[in-house]
């Protein structure tokens, strides 16, 4: 396919897009690339945010995808800290806010989510609650806790942000409490084990978690914040983190008239309702055939391998999505990498390693199949796990749950049923 005399823009700079850019050139594209993002800062990794970047004492080095200079080198054209504000499908012309308008010949929408924030009483009017979704919001939450007079924190929401900024700032000399809706932590993401296990270690640490409570009403006082709960406890707080989950940001592919349904629909070769437009990352909803599912995924793993695949059908090698998901998690000492999606998991097998602290693995199975693994402190049973779905390998639940077995491909299979 001939590609010298079109424009390619990607709108959105992060996991996805910046791969995109990349990818696109790795498979031969030879027209013009224009990288888009209202973020002013060279793309960055998001995860450490809330890991090892938030406890850094003061600002901190992002750590970037891709140095610069590799930009230059791919013939990228960056244009960082411009918003693309408007969007018209008939002329495929895009409006920026810096003024100007550009034409594309295939766009890529990879603009992500945003941080959702509740509408709780109080919270437009309340200083130092804060959202962490991009580097502003971590240098912004920096400078809160920097000044806070108590070091207080309340997160608000137990998921994988919440519980990683909690982590984080606590080790940082914080006091943490932890306000959860949801009877559990986790609840939408992980088994009871798992986050029971997760709930004692921050408890342990001494982070505060409060399970069935909502935050109700924030109050902004001269001493800082009071958060009123369900339990009618009233929280003080130097900060308020809200960690409740994300909105995909579909207004421009919406503006452009494409399918929507939970982010920007898409087919399997990543092409939305409308030719030449594509939407990859955390913004796309996508049928998952292994699982047979629609879903939206929030993972880098699942944004760098559509970058991939839309960078294939894009130079005109036509490629559908598949990849096996993956994840990660850094709380505490503990680092959790999960592989597979357990939904509809009909039982669950864990295996304990002797004389190993917190070293241990969750395996979901679908009567003999095997969905997925979350290995806590484990990278063996990670690796295992990731080889053994994608084999669709039968494993041996009774020896794989009999720690005294060794944790080896040849004591757990009882058959390999297809190869991937
Ligand atoms: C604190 C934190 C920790 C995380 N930890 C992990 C982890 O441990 N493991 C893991 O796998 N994933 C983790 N994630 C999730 C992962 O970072 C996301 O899945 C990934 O960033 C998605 O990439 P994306 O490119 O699709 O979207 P985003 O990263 O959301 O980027 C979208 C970009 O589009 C830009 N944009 C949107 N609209 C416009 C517009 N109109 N004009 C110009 N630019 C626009 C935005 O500025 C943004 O930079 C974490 C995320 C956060 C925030």
């Amino acid at each position: 396919m001939d590609t010298t005399n079109l424009n390619c823009v990607i709108i959105g700079a992060s996991h996805a897009g910046a791969n995109c850019a990349m990818e696109l050139r790795k498979q031969g594209w030879e027209g013009t690339i224009v990288l888009i993002d209202a973020d002013e800062n060279l793309p960055y990794h998001r995860p450490p945010l809330s890991k090892a970047y938030l406890t850094l004492a003061e600002g901190g080095a992002l750590n970037p995808l891709f140095a610069a200079e590799r930009y230059e080198e791919e013939n990228i054209t960056l244009a960082l800290g411009v918003t693309v504000t408007g969007a018209d499908v008939t002329t495929k012309t895009l409006e920026l806010s810096n003024g100007t308008s550009l034409k594309y010949d295939v766009l890529v929408l990879a603009t992500g989510a945003s941080a959702f924030v509740p509408p709780i009483l109080g919270i437009s009017n309340s200083g130092n609650v804060q959202v962490l979704r991009s580097s502003k919001d971590a240098l912004a939450i920096q400078a809160a806790f920097k000044n806070a007079k108590n070091k207080k924190v309340v997160v608000i929401g137990g998921g994988y942000i919440g519980l990683e900024t909690a982590a984080s700032l606590q080790k940082l000399g914080g006091q943490v409490t932890i306000l959860e809706r949801e009877e559990r932590i986790l609840a939408r993401v992980a088994p009871m084990e798992l986050a029971h296990f997760f709930q004692e270690l921050h408890t342990k640490n001494g982070v505060t978690v409060k399970t069935a409570v909502s935050a109700k009403k924030i109050t902004q006082t001269e001493d800082g914040l009071l958060v009123l709960g369900t339990d009618e406890n009233v929280y003080e707080a130097d900060l308020v983190l809200i960690g409740v989950g994300v909105r995909p940001n579909v207004a421009l592919g919406e503006q452009l008239g494409a399918a929507l349904e939970n982010g920007i629909k898409v087919n399997a070769h990543l092409q939305t309702s409308i030719p030449q437009i594509y939407a990859i990352g955390d913004v796309a909803q996508f049928h998952h055939p292994n699982y047979n599912r629609w879903m939206r995924l929030e993972s880098v793993q699942n944004s760098v391998d559509q970058a991939k695949v839309v960078a294939a059908n894009i130079t005109g090698i036509p490629t559908t999505y598949n990849a096996l998901p993956w994840f990660w998690s850094d709380q505490f000492h503990i680092k959790l990498q999960m592989v597979g999606l357990s939904h509809g998991y009909t039982d669950l097998v864990i295996r304990i390693e002797q004389e190993k602290e917190d070293c241990f693995s969750i395996w979901y199975f679908k009567d003999d199949s095997l969905l997925a693994v979350d290995a806590v402190n484990n990278g063996k049973a990670f690796v295992l796990g990731t080889k053994f779905i994608k084999n669709n390998t039968v494993v041996d639940k009774e020896k794989l749950a009999d720690a005294s077995i060794p944790f080896k491909p040849n004591t757990l299979i009882k058959s390999t049923t297809n190869v991937n």
